[in-house]
Order: structure tokens, then sequence, then C-alpha cells
């Protein structure tokens, strides 16, 4: 019989992702879907291969959800806190899909990316585990394109910079870096018309508008249209934030590792809309080839890329722009830095929509049913 699922946050960036590639995928043939709605219960549902679905459920009815074989939630970690444990409380032992954080860590939770811990996760499976979780986005892209050298335990220690999309903070956010772009450009729309305006006086003019309260910023904040915003998520401790936090201990819990691999970094959210991007330097174990670790990554998935580290292959293929809506994870700039034979330098872009968030609950639910 054909498993009921549950979709609860399936409007949002993720959400919708997902529902693309189901369609694409032709997942929805093999389950019977039923949506839900945080907001809009009693609305019509999405459409979905051409065929309008039932009325929305209200998503935190309890009985509605009970009745399900398998929830699938990308509504975020609010969410996941009002309703998982009232669901597991009242003894509900259905399959639990979520990318939200809130319940990664968690013993009893699996962090899903089968191309690289697809022997946990079948392990899990088998031994009775009910709550599959997406990984967070930047790790779980970094292991998409790294994935060679950390299961080949090449890896020492990792520092990254990340350059984090605008959608990678919700529907919401990115849709108000465009309003603050288009009031940017109305700002000084004359002036770029104009053949002999002097580019500082455009430049200063800009400059003023994103100091001013001009700029709609209910959810960034502050402005990120051209700015950059070094602080992502709340703060831990020792001045780290959460998103940082998250790369080591998540990393380590999806590899299953047993020497632990140290990773840091900074995380930056930057004006681009779609696609997170990374920079590494890489602590290796070992001095090896630059093509050994050619080898050694392309060689791991189906979808990452080795780009060649030259002008003409990066700016063409190692960009968001590039990259957005596609599965590929390329990695480029490979190079060894002048720090010493064990030291690697590699760039990373990854859809954070795709294998960074919406893929792996796909793919998990698809082994599920
Ligand atoms: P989102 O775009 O903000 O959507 C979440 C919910 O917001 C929607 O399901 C919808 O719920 C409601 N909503 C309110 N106004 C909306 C609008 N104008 N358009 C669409 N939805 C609207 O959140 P998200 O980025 O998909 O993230 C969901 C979860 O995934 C979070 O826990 C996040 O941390 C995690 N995640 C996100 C990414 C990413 O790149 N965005 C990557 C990895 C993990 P109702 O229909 O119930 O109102």
């Amino acid at each position: 019989m054909k498993k009921k699922v549950g979709f609860i946050g399936w409007r949002g960036m993720v959400g919708s992702v997902l529902l693309n590639r189901m369609c694409e995928e032709n997942d929805f043939e093999k389950i019977v879907p039923v949506f839900f709605s945080t907001s809009q219960q009693g609305q019509i549902g999405p459409k979905i291969q051409g065929v309008i679905q039932s009325k929305l459920e209200n998503a935190y009815n309890i009985e509605a959800l009970e009745a399900l074989d398998i929830i699938i939630t990308c509504q975020g970690a609010e969410y996941t806190n009002a309703i998982f444990y009232k669901l597991r409380e009242i003894g509900w032992s259905g399959y639990w899909i979520d990318a939200a954080s809130t319940l990664r860590m968690k013993k009893d939770s699996v962090i899903v990316l089968d191309p690289v811990n697809k022997n946990i996760i079948e392990k899990s499976i088998h031994n009775g585990i009910k709550n599959f979780i997406g990984g967070n986005c930047t790790v779980s892209l970094m292991l998409m394109s790294l994935g060679g050298l950390f299961v080949s335990n090449l890896i020492e220690w990792v520092t990254v910079s990340t350059y984090q999309a605008a959608s990678g903070s919700g529907a919401q956010n990115m849709m108000e870096l465009l309003h603050q772009m288009g009031a940017v450009h109305t700002s000084v729309s004359k002036e770029l018309e104009s053949k002999c305006v002097s580019p500082l006086s455009i430049e200063q003019k800009v400059t003023k508008v994103t100091r001013s309260e001009i700029l709609p910023k209910d959810y960034f904040q502050v402005p990120l249209v051209c700015s950059v915003l070094p602080w992502i998520d709340t703060h831990v401790k020792y001045g780290q934030t959460k998103e940082e936090w998250k790369a080591q201990i998540e990393t380590n819990k999806i590899l299953g590792s047993k020497d632990k691999i140290l990773i840091d970094g900074v995380c930056v959210r930057v004006g681009s809309l779609r696609c997170h991007s990374q920079s590494f330097t890489i602590k290796l174990r070992k001095d090896i080839s630059i093509s050994e670790i050619e080898t050694i990554l392309s060689s791991h998935n189906e979808w990452v890329r080795v780009i060649p580290n030259n002008c003409n292959d990066t700016l063409h293929n190692l960009t968001p722009t590039a990259v957005t809506g596609k599965l590929i994870t390329p990695v480029g700039r490979l190079r060894k830095l002048s720090l010493g034979k064990k030291y690697l330098s590699a760039f990373t872009v990854g859809d954070q929509l795709l294998w960074g968030a919406a893929e792996p609950l796909r793919r998990i639910l698809r082994l599920l049913v």
C-alpha cells in the first residue's frame, strides 16, 4: 500500500524546490501526499503534475498528522519544536524527515546525505531509526564537493570562509534583497543614464541610500545590497556563530568519524540570490599531488565536477550564476598554498536549495517508500 506522506513548509524556498524535484523524478506516483500549512488552512493545495491538490490541512492538527506514515517538514525549527515531541509523546511512530536543524544532533536522528553516508543511513533504517534530518547547507555542499578527501581520511583540518546566498535565509529574505536592489537602482537611475555624471558621485549617493532608512531591512536587519554580512544565526560561545559551530559537529556526525576532523571558519551572507560558495584552506594528512587530489575528488560521487584552475574555466563554471538550479557540485581553485606542501586551497559552489537542503530529503523519502 502507498504510504501517506504529509508535507509541511512546501510553500517556502526549500519546500518549493523539493516539490519541483519530486515532480521531475515522478516521486508523487509512489505516495499519497497530504499538504499542510501553518497559515493557509482551507486554501487550495499546490498543483502537482497538472493536478490541483485538495485543500490545505492545518499543520498544527495533531490528529491529522498522527494519521500519516511519514511527515516531511521544511517549515523551520519553531514548527519542529512545537509539533515533533507532541507527536512522539502520543506514540506516533512514523518517519519524521526535516530540513530544520533542531533534531540533527539528537542520538536518535541521522543526518542524511546519501552520496556520503549511505551506509550509516541504511544501517539506521535497519535499526529502527525514525528521524532523518537534512544537514546544514554549507556542510552538505562541502561534503558533496570535497567528499573524496574526507572519506579517504586525507584531511587533518579545514578552515573555511563562506559566501552564502540570500535565499539561504528563506523566501522573505530573498525578496527583501531584491527590494533593496530595486531601491538602490531607482535612487541613481537618472545618473546612470547620463554620460557626464562622475562615478564617485553615484557611489556616494548609493552609500547614502544604504545608510538611510529608505531600504527595507525587516528580515536582514541591515542592508545586504552593496554589502556583505559576516554574521549568520545566533552566538554560540567564544565569538563563534551557530552557523560556524555546525561545520565541525555535523561533518563528523555525517561521516561517523572516529578521529574528529577539525573545521572552523567565518560564515558570511552575500548578495547572491541562490547557491552558496565556500573558500577552503585544507591541511592534508600527507603531501599528495594535485592530479591525485583531482582524481580522488572527481571519483567520489556523480555530481562533483573538478574545475581546472584557470581564469576562463573558473569564471564560467565556478560561480552561483553558473551553478544555480543544477545538481552539480563543482570544486576548483585547487592548488598547493605557499604555506607548505600539505596546505591545499579549494573553492566550491553548490545550490543550497538542492544538495544543500531539498535533495537529501527527497532521496531519503524515496528510500523509505
Ligand atoms: P521559508 O522560505 O521562509 O519558508 C518557510 C515557511 O514560511 C513556508 O513554508 C510558509 O509556511 C511560510 N511563508 C510565509 N511567507 C511566505 C512567502 N512569501 N513565500 C513562501 N513561504 C512563506 O524557509 P526555507 O528557507 O524554505 O527554510 C525552511 C527550513 O529549511 C528552515 O529550517 C531552514 O533553516 C532550513 N534550510 C533552509 C535552507 C535554504 O537554503 N533556505 C537550506 C537548508 C536548510 P506556511 O505555508 O505554513 O505559511
